[in-house]
């Protein structure tokens, strides 16, 4: 079979050469992983390519509420496209590509991650706009990057209290009026003294991250960190 229908790349249908390959060693060269130096806090890339973790210039004026944010890779293609299909199209065909991408990260995460005191929480949308979509990805994504989860994936202990319009039709202040009080954490004793990994798709300025977070840790978390596939550069 493999010989009359050869497995073909993802992102631009070559031909695969690799077993178990999803996406061609091409396409996963274009893919720009973060590396340090970062923000320390919100993972922010530097432009100068060397030297160590350091906080950046907005964090130093105002410290985000969560302890940390990270993403896996700079938001553009073939990235961008798989995130998008996946978010907008329900695609979740695009999901082994996006582990792929994603699984020289996973095993740092793994080390991190003490599933005695942690707790995963994926950004959750509102009901009306899930049944819409069929799927909420920042779930999906938590399973990619934590597939031995178990019960440490809390699927429902903070819910979205209202719709907002999506924050990709907004800019900076209306990002932070929109979704302001949005959030709220329905199973408290689920997070109180944990340490929370927040997963969502993608990372553009913090905010739907802050909210989150600060919705948790009134509700007792212990701190969080913010797990994203891709950070939006800038
Ligand atoms: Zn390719
Ligand atoms: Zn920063």
């Amino acid at each position: 079979m493999e010989l009359i229908y050869p497995s073909r790349c993802y992102c631009c249908q070559s031909v695969l050469t690799r077993k178990g390959q999803v996406v061609c060693t091409d396409c996963l060269a274009k893919v720009h992983y973060l590396q340090s130096p970062l923000c320390s806090c919100c993972g922010r890339e530097f432009p100068d390519s060397s030297g160590t973790d350091h906080l950046c210039g907005f964090c130093l004026r105002q410290l985000p509420v969560y302890d940390r944010a990270q993403g896996v890779v700079r938001y553009e293609e073939p990235v961008s496209h798989l995130l998008h299909r996946l978010k907008y199209a329900a695609d979740t065909s695009t999901l082994p590509a996006l582990a792929q991408v994603i699984e020289p990260f996973v095993h740092d995460l793994a080390q991190e991650f003490q599933s005695a005191h942690d707790r995963i929480v994926p950004v959750p949308l509102f009901p009306a706009r899930l049944k819409k979509r069929g799927l909420n990805q920042s779930l999906l994504l938590a399973r990619i990057f934590f597939p031995k989860a178990g019960d440490a994936l809390l699927v429902d202990s903070i819910v979205r209290t209202r719709d907002t319009p999506p924050q990709t039709t907004l800019d900076g202040d209306a990002r932070r009026k929109n979704l302001r009080s949005a959030f709220a954490v329905r199973h408290p004793a689920a997070v109180q003294g944990r340490r929370i990994f927040l997963i969502d798709d993608v990372f553009t300025t913090g905010t739907t991250a802050s909210e989150c977070a600060k919705a948790l840790l009134a509700a007792g978390a212990a701190g969080i960190y913010v797990v994203t596939v891709a950070r939006v550069a800038g």
